[in-house]
């Protein structure tokens, strides 16, 4: 019995075609034709002006923040609630994360939190010049106040989209929200080219800026020349003829994984203490991980012992993040918090979510959930009556 994936690649025919075409073309790195295709086609994708292809979305995030001119001395307020790449790419600049409290229904960044601290570091003389908020599971933060709040403050926002792609908030598509945006093409995320990402602005010269730092720093003439330091971020030639042709197929797998989650709505409805988390407003949402919140005193069961249910059967499964203000390695920085991100890790429990999943796999899914939701409600019942 093979795991069933909480997100694995979905891949098909076309993105081995595509890879094979770059061989046959001689383009295999590191740029190349692919690569400004891709960029063209997702900056269409989602309405911006400019997109560069990088080798990682922690990589954009760090660029990003480099082509604003973040740096030692600055603090960049960020969700808690995300994956450590966010905060690493802070702390790559020299710059301060400061861990933003989650919002109890969403998970995202909470915009009066944001406005609380915002604030208080204004009022010590903090340089802010920039805030980081997160998609978090592929639903778009709450950009509207985000931007608003943010601008009042002199600080530009960066999207960390990582997870959103073919999401949208007020119609608005993830990629083209924020002053700049941010998505990741790592394997388990909404489409992969196995590894890479892409920053998306709207202004030319952070766009140039961003393509410079990205490779080496390497001045415009035919010798090598550099007059600063610089990265090699950016992505293949090859790796771009996969982003390609996922590209192509990017919306049957956004229909997938939310036919996913309409799924799981559905299995978990008649069980008092379990929802499935941030639902509602689905259209809007990429649903690129589906989680169930296990209320354990109404539910008879916590989000634990789910999961271990759930792994005995070789079904991966995952807590929500773990709150970056509760990670050892950023003990020391600032945060503003109120338990909120802490009781939706404990409470949270991402479940098999990707698009590669198999009919039969879904429906070993549905019905190992579904027994153990049963035998729960039975359990409950002889309690009552008892
Ligand atoms: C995956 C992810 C990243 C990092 O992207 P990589 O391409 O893996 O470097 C950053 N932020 C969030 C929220 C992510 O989920």
């Amino acid at each position: 019995m093979s795991t069933i994936l909480l997100s694995g690649p979905d891949m098909s025919e076309a993105e081995k075609s595509a890879v094979l075409e770059a061989f046959g073309s001689g383009w295999i790195a590191p740029l190349g034709p692919a690569v400004d295709e891709f960029e063209r086609r997702i900056a269409e994708r989602v309405g911006r002006r400019y997109a560069v292809a990088l080798s990682s979305g922690t990589a954009a995030l760090h660029l990003g923040l480099l082509a604003w001119g973040v740096g030692p001395g600055d603090v960049v307020p960020t969700s808690t609630m995300t994956f450590a790449a966010t905060a690493n790419a802070i702390a790559y600049t020299g710059a301060t994360p400061y861990f933003v409290e989650a919002d109890p229904v969403t998970g995202q960044m909470d915009p009066d939190a944001l406005e609380t601290v915002l604030a208080d570091l204004a009022d010590q003389g903090c340089s802010v010049p920039a805030v980081v908020p997160v998609d978090l599971l592929g639903r778009c933060a709450y950009y509207t106040r985000i931007l608003e709040i943010a601008h009042r403050h002199g600080a530009q926002v960066l999207a960390d989209s990582a997870e959103s792609l073919g999401a949208s908030h007020h119609g608005v598509a993830a990629g083209k929200l924020g002053d700049a945006a941010i998505f990741s093409f790592n394997g388990n995320k909404i489409m992969t080219t196995s590894g890479g990402g892409m920053y998306l602005t709207d202004v030319e010269v952070d766009a140039a800026r961003v393509r410079f730092l990205a490779t080496q720093a390497r001045e415009p003439v035919a010798h090598y020349e550099h007059r600063e330091i610089g990265f090699n971020y950016r992505l293949s030639n090859l790796l771009a003829g996969v982003g390609l042709a996922q590209l192509d197929r990017l919306d049957g797998m956004l229909r997938r994984r939310r036919a996913r989650r309409e799924a799981y709505a559905a299995l978990v409805a008649d069980h008092p203490g379990v929802t499935v988390f941030q639902r509602g407003g689905d259209a809007e949402d990429s649903c690129w991980l589906t989680a169930l919140l296990v209320d354990p005193d109404l539910a008879g069961f916590s989000a634990e012992e789910l999961a271990a249910a759930l792994g005995a059967e070789g079904i991966e499964c995952r807590p929500l993040w773990k709150p970056m203000h509760l990670q050892p390695v950023f003990v020391h920085e600032p945060r503003l918090v109120n338990g909120t991100s802490e009781r939706l890790f404990r409470t949270g429990l991402s479940v098999p979510s990707g698009s590669a999943l198999t009919a039969e796999e879904c429906e070993r899914v549905d019905s190992v959930l579904g027994e153990f939701l049963a035998a729960h409600r039975a359990y409950e019942q002889e309690r009552a009556v008892a």
